[in-house]
Parts: C-alpha cells; structure tokens; sequence
C-alpha cells in the first residue's frame, strides 16, 4: 500500500507538471470522491491497528504533495498565459500606420462650419428648411414681384408649377417666422441651385448662410455690429467692413457688405484685384411684407437678414480663383488645403 501511494504521488506530480490547463481533472482523478487516493484510503479497514497510521499519515502527506503541485502548476500557467497575453496583443505606438494619406474635411463644407461656429458662439441657432420649396416660400412670401427675372424657367429649376429647388436659403426665414415666435436668432446653411451654366465663379449647386434676426427695437445698427464682428472673428481682428446702399426685394434698407482684404490689408493686390474690398454678403432690414408673410406684427418687431455665399468666402480664403475647382473632387488639389 505504501507503493501504491508512493506511485500515485509520482504520477499525479508528472501529470499536474506536463499539464497545460486541465487542473481540475486531474484534481478529481486523484483527489475527488471517486479518485485514486480516496480508494485506496477506502481499503485502510484491512490494515492492522498498527499499520493503519503509519499508511494514514502518509497517505495525508501524499495529499498535500499533490494540492501543493496543483497550487503551484495552477500560479505557473497563469503566469505563462499573462506572458502570452502581453507578448501576443502587445501594441507598437511606434508603428507606421497604414493609412499613410489620411482624408480631410472639404474647405467648403469647412467653411461653413467655420461660419456656423461663430453664430453660434454669437447665440444664433441654426434652422434648416427642405432644398424643395414651394414658389410661395421661395419667392411670394418674400416679396419677390411677380416679373422678378429669378422667378424664369431659365433661371430656376422647377419641379412642377408650384414647387421648386430653392434658389436661396431664404424661404428658411418665412419657415422660421412662422413656426417660432420672436425673439428669432437663426443663421441657415444650405445648398440652393440656379440654372447657371458652370463657369470659374458659377455653378448650379452651391452653398448659402443665411442669417435672421428679429424682436422688438432691431435696428441697423444690430445689423452691422453683428456683420462687423462676424468678419473680424472670420477674417482677423484688422478686418474693416463697409456697407454699400444695395436693393433686395426682401429687406428695406437692403446693403451690400465688403471686407477689407485679409491679403493686403485694404492696399491692393492680386487676391482682391486691386480693390482691397471684397464683397462679402448682402443684407438689410426685413421688409414689412416679409414680416407680415412670415406672422410677424412690422408694428411690433422689426428685423434683419443677411446671406453670404460659402463657395465665394470658401475661394477667397485658400487663394482658389475657379468655382470649378471645388468640385471635381481633384485629390491634387484638395490635399493642399
Ligand atoms: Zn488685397
């Protein structure tokens, strides 16, 4: 019996050493209720009173032996699975990733967003409107004659008599007015089409900002604290603004806004073609009928709205002088801004 306990006591250390993860097993094999040592204490009953612990006390130490083998296999493969683990999923900040050309955002779709930041930053929300417009939102509601040149087949692309893609982001101000109340504050970014044929300054989609104040005592003084802030946040803080009397069928007193050019600082040069004004937007102070169209009380409150084109500031900004350029989608071109 003594071999026999000697025997396990080997075999089961051999085995818990060779094993790579069954511990459990053979902890059962040899230990459990039906395992190999449990039977052979079993069969202690036909040993003598002398014998009986002498066996006993060394089938207790071959227990322990094999627990200890377990314990110290069990603490072993851990750590060789945590080597594993750190050797295997190891990263290499180090490493070169594969994406060696990564992608950017559009310098129109940036330009907007640009804009768009620094309304907000002014506390305007922005509201959007659909790209297919009814002709009432598009033209009637604001205040557009019934022989405005826009309002031509050639000009405007319609989708049936009454419906239209619009041809300015404006309409979302009529939106506006009648679903909010005022105080209003909203700038609108979009897309709007014109039957233009493309050339370097025309295209027949392009991109708006549209902005709409309206409350109680708005004035143009509003209107040009506003725009002058917004083209020194945009431009830099030595930019000039100057505000050229203008007509829109929308706004009353309407006006053209130019900036100082960022390039020459007003002197003259290439970028602003010796102006040193560029045109930046056109503005005014909400038309009454505008008001009226959209639910508003011109008794009560009174307005401004102004739209820039986001292609024009877009163009002037990465030095581009042909509108096409920002659409052919030329990888060449692109990566450069
Ligand atoms: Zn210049």
């Amino acid at each position: 019996m003594k071999e026999q306990l000697e025997q396990i006591k080997l075999k089961a250390i051999a085995e818990i050493h060779d094993s790579q993860s069954s511990l459990e097993e053979i902890r059962i094999k040899y230990l459990g209720k039906k395992g190999q040592l449990t039977a052979i204490l079993r069969g202690m009953g036909s040993l003598s009173a002398e014998e009986r612990p002498v066996i006993g006390a060394i089938a207790n130490a071959v227990r322990e032996k094999i627990e200890e083998a377990l314990a110290e296999r069990m603490a072993e493969l851990k750590k060789l699975n945590l080597e594993r683990t750190l050797r295997e999923e190891k990263l290499d900040v180090t490493y070169d990733g594969a994406c060696s050309r990564c992608g950017h955002i559009h310098p129109i779709t940036r330009t907007m967003q640009r804009m768009t930041e620094i309304f907000i930053n002014m506390g305007f929300t922005v509201a959007e409107g659909p790209e297919v417009e009814t002709v009432e939102n598009n033209f009637d509601a604001l205040n557009a004659p019934a022989d405005h040149p826009s309002r031509d087949l050639q000009d405007t692309f319609y989708i049936t008599e009454n419906t239209l893609l619009r041809t300015q982001t404006s309409p979302v101000q009529i939106r506006a007015m009648r679903e909010m109340k005022p105080p209003i504050r909203i700038i609108s970014p979009g897309r709007v089409y014109r039957s233009d044929v493309a050339d370097a300054s025309h295209s027949p989609m392009f991109h708006q900002l549209e902005g709409l104040v309206i409350d109680k005592g708005i004035t143009m003084g509003d209107l040009k604290g506003i725009l002058s802030l917004f083209a020194k946040t945009m431009f830099g803080p030595e930019t000039k603004t100057r505000f050229r009397p203008h007509n829109f069928p929308f706004t009353e007193p309407s006006a053209e806004v130019d900036v100082s050019c960022f390039v020459c600082g007003g002197k003259g040069c290439r970028l602003c073609k010796g102006e040193g004004w560029m045109e930046l937007l056109g503005s005014g102070m909400v038309h009454p009928n505008v008001l009226r169209a959209g639910g508003i009380d011109p008794e009560v409150y009174t307005g401004f709205a102004f739209g820039m084109g986001i292609e024009r500031a877009a163009m002037v900004m990465s030095g581009i002088d042909d509108l096409r350029l920002l659409y052919e989608n030329d990888a060449r071109l692109l990566r450069q801004f």
